[in-house]
């Protein structure tokens, strides 16, 4: 690889940053009763007019959660904002929702409403016109309403350009069948952080079983530091510090083989 080719990789990352930089930035001023305003009142949300955007939206999400077969224990809707419209049908087909948003008063608008508290937007006409899809009588809306409220489990930060720090203690090598496993989940996992973000990761040397409960004997790849290390490597991670545990012998209670950790 060339020096030139090398230095536009590297100017092109440092723009892609700095871009996520000022996304945040820009952010920071975000209304969220102001874009309430703009977006979800008419013309916008007309429940009288078929070619308004709204109706369009909740239409095509009422379709899609209930003539495919999405269903299931965890919705988790990504960058939710202070609005609760694209969960109104997922929430009857699911047993736990998830709301999430990069910014503070979105995730308290949110909340506001959860909470049945004064919210910048009511949304009584969302919540009827999507029982009125629903073949339910708009009157219905107050245990739409009690469903969500039931059914929304948290509003969570969250940033879809990755964490600054992943922690993981004894699962990958607990999971994986083989150290090619073991190696791309740590590929897996490298995906949700950030560049330079860090990842501290915890595990169990030379183990081969454990026990997750009486007769319950789980296989471990074994792995040596060696192995640990080549695989953060090969998966583009910086290794900054590695520390070795050893198990004394009075430890080895018979619940797994393991000879000692690594972190
Ligand atoms: N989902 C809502 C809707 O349908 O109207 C809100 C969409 S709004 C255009 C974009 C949302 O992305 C905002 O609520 C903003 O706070 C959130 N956001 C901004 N940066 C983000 C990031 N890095 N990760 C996740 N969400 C982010």
């Amino acid at each position: 690889e060339s020096a030139d080719s090398r230095l536009l990789k590297t100017t092109g990352k440092n723009m892609g940053e700095s871009g996520v930089a000022a996304m945040a930035t820009t952010y920071q001023k975000f209304d969220p009763a102001a874009y309430l305003q703009y977006n979800y009142v008419p013309p916008r949300a007309d429940f009288e007019r078929k070619d308004s955007i709204v109706p369009w939206k909740l239409a095509c999400l009422h379709r899609a959660f209930t003539e495919g077969d999405i269903s299931g224990g965890l919705l988790i809707d990504v960058g939710s904002g202070p609005t609760l419209y694209q969960v109104l049908s997922g929430c009857e087909v699911f047993s736990k929702v998830l709301l999430t948003d990069f910014l503070e008063v979105n995730r308290q608008e949110l909340k506001r409403w959860l909470q049945g508290e004064g919210s910048s937007l009511d949304w009584t006409p969302y919540i009827q016109y999507v029982c009125k899809l629903e073949g339910r009588s708009p009157s219905e809306w107050t245990e739409k309403a009690a469903r969500l409220r039931e059914v929304v489990s948290d509003v969570l930060p969250i940033d879809v350009h990755r964490a600054d720090c992943l922690v993981s203690c004894f699962c990958l090598e607990s999971v994986s069948p083989d150290l090619d496993t073991f190696t791309k989940a740590l590929g897996h996992i490298s995906k949700l952080l950030r560049p330079g973000g860090h990842l501290l990761l915890i595990g169990a040397l030379q183990e081969s079983y454990y026990f997750g409960g009486p007769g319950v004997k789980i296989p471990v790849v074994p792995l040596n530091e060696a192995q640990v290390c080549g695989s953060l490597q090969e998966q583009g991670f910086t290794l900054i510090r590695l520390e070795v545990y050893t198990l004394p012998s009075d430890m080895k209670i018979g619940v797994d083989d393991v000879t000692g950790c690594f972190l």
